[in-house]
């Protein structure tokens, strides 16, 4: 894979103002962005070229410091567009964000400094923390080696990710993070990834059993991962990302109407404004969620019920616009010729997120036990 990476990484200052273009250029260099047994190398290869790999780096290290709080519009703008443009992508690029931005925060000056110098020599990070009901990885350390054990699934990533950021269970049952230098195509298995969307993510299932690693892969301390507020909030990202899906959706829905001349139609129009309120709302939540987030030192409870609210504003209107986009198109959007058809089946298996039921519970707890007005609640962030 790192075979395509030619020339040297750009600054990226002026990159970022130009992520819009960059992104639509990606997104044509992988025609297979919907087969199974994809995956977006030559896309990627562009992003690196145009310096959106090394962008989550602090400036010092030789990024464009999109992980500091300072830049989080920045941030989210970028991720914005990246989904918009491809949510296989945006997947892929949020999995790559969230790695460097865990091992910049928890990890030690010499974490600092690797995951610098492998995101500029090219490589795809991810997060791989979810694990199949049996065979969840663990680690024992033999002094100053480690040797895992088990697996991780639902990877995006496998076999092309080359520095997956892992939890790996310890003796007393607390989790660790370890970022795991692997071969592309290793040890990966992705043939059951065949879902309905999101295909060429190469979401599987990655068996670290037997490998061996030097200490210097651990990250942080036991449990830095699951550290509140960060871990909850961190799902802002996901959602910007998921943003740019919506986004994507309405505007095959809306490009349909005007194509179609079926635009002026009161049904039509009706199911369009209801469209853009929702692209709206799931746009202002998120702007707003992002914001809290970059703030959830101030008000960490507050902070993580936000962020979850958002999560719940999200999914539905994702879920709405959907809907109304396939009842305004008909059955045209339901043919692979169509631009609604993957970008339908990409949003609706992006929406599936971890214990949505929870989030939204968890913050419903939180707004009906803070004393005080309910406008008031998120006054600090
Ligand atoms: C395209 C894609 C790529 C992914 N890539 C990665 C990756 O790189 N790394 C990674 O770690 N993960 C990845 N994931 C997995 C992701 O992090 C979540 O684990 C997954 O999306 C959870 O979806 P789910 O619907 O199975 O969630 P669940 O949490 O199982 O939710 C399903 C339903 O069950 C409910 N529910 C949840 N828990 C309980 C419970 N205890 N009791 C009763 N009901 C419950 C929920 O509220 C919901 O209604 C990816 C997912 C997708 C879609």
């Amino acid at each position: 894979m790192l075979a395509y990476f030619e020339e040297a990484p750009t600054t990226t200052s002026s990159t970022l103002a130009d992520t819009e273009s960059v992104v639509a250029a990606a997104a044509t260099l992988d025609n297979d962005l919907d087969c199974h047994d994809a995956f977006p190398t030559h896309a990627f290869e562009h992003f690196r070229r145009n310096g959106l790999l090394t962008a989550p780096l602090p400036i010092e290290l030789g990024g464009a410091n999109l992980c500091e709080a300072s830049e989080t519009a920045a941030l989210r703008d970028v991720l914005y567009l990246v989904g918009r443009g491809s949510l296989v992508m945006g997947r892929l690029y949020e999995g790559h964000v969230n790695a460097l931005a865990l091992a910049l925060r928890y990890g030690n000056a010499e974490t600092r400094k690797q995951v610098s110098a492998d995101a500029k020599a090219g490589h795809l990070f991810g997060v791989w923390n979810t694990e199949p009901a049996q065979g969840s990885l663990s680690m024992t350390r033999h002094g100053g080696a480690l040797e895992l054990a088990g697996s991780k699934c639902f990877a995006s990533g496998a076999g092309h990710v080359t520095r997956p950021l892992v939890t790996a269970r310890i003796d007393d049952g607390r989790r660790l993070m370890l970022i795991v230098p692997l071969e592309p195509g290793v040890r990966a298995e992705t043939e059951t990834w065949r879902a309905q969307g999101m295909r060429a993510t190469a979401t599987g299932t990655v068996d670290f059993s037997g490998l061996q690693l030097d200490v210097g892969a651990m990250v942080g301390e036991p449990d830095d991962y699951m550290r509140q507020p960060f871990f909850s909030c961190g799902a802002w990202r996901f959602l910007a990302v998921q943003c740019g899906g919506i986004a994507a959706v309405f505007e095959a829905l809306r490009i349909h109407l005007v194509t179609t001349d079926r635009g002026g139609d009161p049904h039509q129009r009706a199911r369009l404004g209801e469209a853009a309120t929702r692209v709206e709302t799931a746009r202002l939540f998120v702007a707003r969620a992002a914001e809290a987030a970059a703030a959830a030192e101030a008000d960490p409870e507050a902070a993580i019920a936000y962020v979850n609210l958002a999560r719940g504003a999200v999914e539905r209107s994702g879920l709405d616009v959907i809907e109304l986009a396939q009842r305004s198109v008909g059955l045209s959007g339901f043919l692979e010729t169509h631009p609604l058809e993957r970008r339908v089946r990409d949003l609706a298996t992006y929406l599936r997120q971890p214990a949505p039921d929870h989030a939204l519970a968890s913050a419903a707890g939180y707004v009906l036990n803070e004393a005080g007005a309910f406008h008031a609640l998120w006054q600090k962030l």
